[in-house]
């Protein structure tokens, strides 16, 4: 996003639409500015329309921050997945899908919010973390389209500084290694420079316990138990091999 310093009158009136501090005022110009290393394209500050001196503007973007716009945009769709935003199909939905089988957890960790957001070297850094454990990513994410190897999590270096809303990292793990695997994550947190949550997705046993919760409870999380009801979509529940 670009503010034209020769419109600009100053009025700060976009300003508290950015949920990422992008736009400073300048006291010496008394005008606005997008700090566009903070800009993640998000073009939430655009959609209300504040600036009515037609200063704030959305500029032709080049590959990266297009980039940057596919992972922070919701109306925006990625090309590997078609999916708006973050671009992952819902995990939530496995008892249709059937994603994950009995035996296997999937794992998803959303790093970056609004008025954090993340960039991909924190991104590299939980996918090398948890590559190393043997996990498989699930090919239809847009981070992992962004791998240049799927076995290490390495991430291209060009993309590595580049800064969006939100992006998450997701795979397939045997659940007799997803204690390593949370445990990866739990060491290399310290080192992040944003937030992030972990989603768990498994099938109950007969008791109806459910191991991946159990398993991040004695890793040190504190996992909350969710269920999403899909009976009346019109979708089969998906079979059991
Ligand atoms: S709303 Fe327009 S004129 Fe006012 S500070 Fe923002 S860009 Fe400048
Ligand atoms: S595009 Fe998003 S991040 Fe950039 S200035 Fe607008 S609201 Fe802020």
């Amino acid at each position: 996003m670009i503010i034209d310093q020769e419109k600009c009158i100053g009025c700060k009136l976009c300003q508290p639409y950015c949920p990422m501090g992008a736009i400073e005022y300048l006291e010496e110009e008394k005008k606005c500015r997008i700090n566009l290393d903070e800009c993640v394209e998000c073009g939430i500050c655009l959609r209300p329309d504040p600036c009515k001196k037609g200063a704030l503007y959305q500029q032709e973007l080049d590959e990266l921050r297009l980039l940057r716009q596919v992972f922070s945009n919701p109306l925006v769709p990625h090309k590997t997945t078609s999916v708006p935003g973050r671009g992952t199909e819902e995990m939530k939905t496995n008892d249709v899908t059937g994603r994950f089988k009995r035996g296997h957890a999937g794992v998803a960790c959303e790093l970056g919010r609004p008025g954090t957001g993340t960039r991909f070297k924190d991104v590299e850094k939980v996918a090398m973390a948890v590559a190393k454990v043997g996990v498989t990513f699930e090919p239809h994410n847009p981070v992992t389209a962004l791998m240049v190897d799927n076995t290490t999590g390495k991430l291209k270096d060009e993309i590595l500084n580049e800064k969006v809303l939100s992006a998450i990292v997701e795979f397939d793990v045997e659940i007799g290694k997803l204690s390593e695997a949370l445990t990866a994550i739990k060491n290399v947190a310290p080192e992040l420079d944003t937030v992030f949550s972990l989603d768990l997705a498994c099938r109950c046993e007969p008791d109806n316990s459910v191991p991946a919760e159990e398993i991040a409870r004695s890793v040190g999380f504190r996992p909350s138990i969710n269920g999403k009801t899909n009976v009346g979509l019109g979708r089969p529940l998906a079979e059991e091999e």
